[in-house]
């Protein structure tokens, strides 16, 4: 069943990109004005040794902008912004994806470390130079035996009362600090994690501050460096090992916010769980996670920009009785293959807007809210899990789209590629971090912490399940409203309907979870089951309950997103994106959504048939809802569009179809992209 909606009016871009610029808009204006230009866009064919030495000097330069310094202390000339900070890296992520990595390492991950993990003495002491990119550092917890589970970490970092040191140790081989960023060729100090060890006993893992080379770039006694060498992407980033072999590190070198320990080696900490004391330091690094997230939304966005405009010019066969050739966007299977991944983009980015916003309240509050806090890390890491595996889906289907085109290095659709594969790893490996939604899901937030795939005892879990209630993430008031208002039988409502959408997606999500609660209380209450068992024979559905929610939870912030939107034309045009957001995710749940009875055959079909119209009603808007992403021309740099046949003329068109609307498209994107547009 379809309802009829009003016809779609052309849309001002600019409206539109008022929308999407949010509370940050300022943040974003700035990097388009003053760091829009082409020294900042990706350079193709560079060899590892070339894309450092420029990635390292662009460094340089960014820190001399000074605007990688929102994040940090005012007292430091920061701004105390902590959402400001990462809507910067979410920019910077439009233009040099190594650049944005390098300065994410060096001020989001060793610069944040020591913001969060250090106390006064320490920053003080070292963030004016790690602002300025005078002390560049590495943020070095993962070893080459463990990534995932950090908590076993086998680096050491032993107290000895008598010296008033700890000896910092590196075991064995598979306890070497893997992958880390900086460590190849920049870095002179490292954050590093290990277990710390004081009056015999072990306190488990905390940060230590460790210079690692001297002035000259040479590695301090003790100090084994080594370079990860090629990788698949983000050439420009120097990965590398470390290894320890009895450093010295003194005593006020350990980041002791949440673990001193006294001369004499007693230590104290305000939290006496030694569990709960790591997932707390764990926790005040949440930012990275947000920020990885919200650059591959920037990487997706390029990639479909590339891919929409490439299609509205890119003419293949005729129609029968035609001369001319047809548009490839004009393909209903093209626009099938473009149209809801700009729709999913799109309800990602207004789900990473509200994450990055409670993000900064939350870190900003006056008192610790650990309610809060364990929430914004659920919510984080189910945003990075939702944006990273949609940027690898949607950049892949966006090369395609462009066909041999795609393929060429010189249309940065390959170095997407490449450079954004690894985010579905770092920053939290994308199944381990489902599950870490998941735990949330079924715990609550109380007593639940531990690590990330220990679970705990499954007695203890299955007694701590929380009933299936389902929080509202976003709009509270709105959405309940819109799923109150669906009448009883689901074949008499609208595919439409915004409440009808919210109400099957919320459904599914607890019906799912219910069923892995079943489980698992029945696994826990079955005679000498092992607790490992119990949770192996469930991760699937578990898993899968997690998903349900990121669906559920990206729909709930799109509709919030609307709500906000003032714009007449601007929040039509939103709503019928929506629409194609909520149905196709719908229609890929098709099989789970038949076999729950949750919609009949005949509406399943009509799900589809829905989509389609949507598609062909979205289909003059595709241009129009790229360009309100707004990324500088300069930064795209790709040579496919430099040479954009009939570009002039098709942005006249596309003017002239504002103006019959009533709509004077001077501003931002449309106006943007004409002044930059390379000559005919
Ligand atoms: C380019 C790059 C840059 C990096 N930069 C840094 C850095 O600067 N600093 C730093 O400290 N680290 C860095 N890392 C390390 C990165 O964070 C880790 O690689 C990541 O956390 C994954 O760990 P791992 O490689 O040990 O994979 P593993 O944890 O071994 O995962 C391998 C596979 O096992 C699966 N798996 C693991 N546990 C479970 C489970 N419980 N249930 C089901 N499946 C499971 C995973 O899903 C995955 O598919 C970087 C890595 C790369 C590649």
């Amino acid at each position: 069943m379809t309802s009829t909606p009003t016809p779609l009016t052309p849309v001002d871009p600019a409206r539109l990109q008022e929308v999407l610029d949010g509370r940050w808009a300022q943040v974003r204006r700035d990097a388009r004005e003053q760091l829009g230009g082409a020294q900042y866009a990706p350079v193709y064919g560079e060899s590892m040794a070339e894309a450092r030495e420029r990635v390292t000097a662009l460094t340089q330069e960014l820190a001399r902008t000074g605007r990688v310094s929102l994040g940090f202390p005012r007292e430091y000339g920061g701004a105390d912004d902590a959402g400001g900070s990462v809507v910067s890296v979410e920019m910077l992520a439009f233009a040099d994806l190594s650049l944005m990595v390098k300065a994410g390492v060096q001020w989001g991950l060793f610069g944040g470390a020591v913001h969060a993990l250090g106390t006064k003495r320490q920053h003080d002491a070292y963030l004016p130079d790690i602002m300025s990119f005078a002390l560049p550092g590495c943020f070095a917890m993962t070893e080459t035996g463990h990534g995932s589970d950090v908590q076993q970490l086998r680096t050491t970092c032993s107290y000895d009362p008598a010296t008033q040191t700890f000896d910092l140790h590196t075991p064995h081989q598979a306890a070497r600090k893997d992958y880390i960023g900086n460590a190849a060729q920049d870095g002179r100090m490292a954050v590093v994690f290990a277990q710390l060890v004081t009056l015999g006993e072990g306190r488990g893992v905390h940060a230590f501050l460790v210079p690692i080379r001297d002035e000259q770039g040479d590695p301090l006694p003790g100090v084994t460096i080594g370079d990860d060498g090629p990788k698949a992407g983000l050439l420009g980033v120097d990965n590398g090992r470390l290894s320890f072999d009895h450093v010295t590190v003194p005593r006020d070198m350990l980041l002791d916010r949440y673990g001193q320990v006294a001369a004499d080696g007693t230590y104290t900490s305000s939290i006496a769980n030694e569990t709960r004391r790591f997932f707390t330091m764990l926790g005040t690094l949440v930012r990275g996670r947000v920020s990885v997230g919200g650059s591959a939304g920037s990487a997706t966005k390029v990639a479909l920009e590339i891919a929409v405009r490439y299609g509205d010019t890119r003419r293949q066969f005729a129609a029968p009785g035609e001369d001319r050739e047809v548009v490839i966007n004009d393909y209903r299977v093209h626009q099938r293959k473009l149209l809801p991944a700009l729709a999913t983009t799109y309800a990602l980015h207004f789900a990473q807007e509200e994450l990055v916003s409670r993000m900064h309240d939350v870190l900003g509050a006056a008192e610790v809210d650990e309610a809060a806090q364990r929430e914004l890390e659920s919510r984080a890491a189910g945003l990075k899990v939702a944006n990273t595996w949609h940027a690898t889906r949607t950049i892949q289907l966006a090369r395609e789209a462009c066909g041999g085109a795609g393929y060429l290095a010189e249309n940065r659709l390959p170095a997407l590629k490449a450079d954004t594969d690894v985010f579905t790893t770092f920053e939290g490996d994308n199944t381990v971090l489902l599950q870490l939604v998941a735990k949330g899901l079924l715990t609550g937030y109380r007593d639940a912490f531990g690590s990330l795939d220990g679970w705990g005892r499954a007695q203890f879990v299955a007694e701590q399940v929380r009933e299936t209630v389902l929080e509202r993430t976003a709009a509270r008031g709105l959405i309940q409203r819109l799923v109150d208002a669906v009448p009883g039988r689901d074949d008499d409502v609208a595919l439409t309907d915004r409440g009808w959408q919210l109400r099957t997606l919320e459904d599914r999500e607890k019906h799912i979870l219910d069923g892995a609660i079943k489980r698992l209380r029945k696994g826990a209450a079955t005679p000498g089951a092992r607790p490992f068992d119990v949770f192996n024979d469930v991760q699937d559905h578990v898993l899968e309950a997690a998903q349900a929610h990121i669906d559920r939870i990206v729909l709930e912030a799109f509709v919030a997103g609307i709500e906000r939107t003032t714009d007449p034309a601007a929040r039509a045009l939103l709503s019928r994106v929506c629409d194609l957001y909520a149905l196709s995710t719908i229609e890929a749940g098709k099989g789970w959504f038949l076999e729950h009875g949750r919609l009949t055959p005949t509406r399943a079909k009509a799900v589809t048939s829905t989509v389609n119209d949507l598609l062909g009603e979205l289909r003059p808007h595709m241009r129009t809802l790229v360009d309100a992403f707004a990324v500088p021309e300069a930064w795209l740099n790709c040579a496919v569009l430099a040479e954009e046949p009939g570009r002039q003329q098709a942005m006249a068109e596309h003017d002239a179809a504002l103006r019959a609307a009533g709509v004077e498209p001077q501003q931002a994107a449309t106006a943007t992209a004409l002044q930059m547009a390379p000559a005919q």
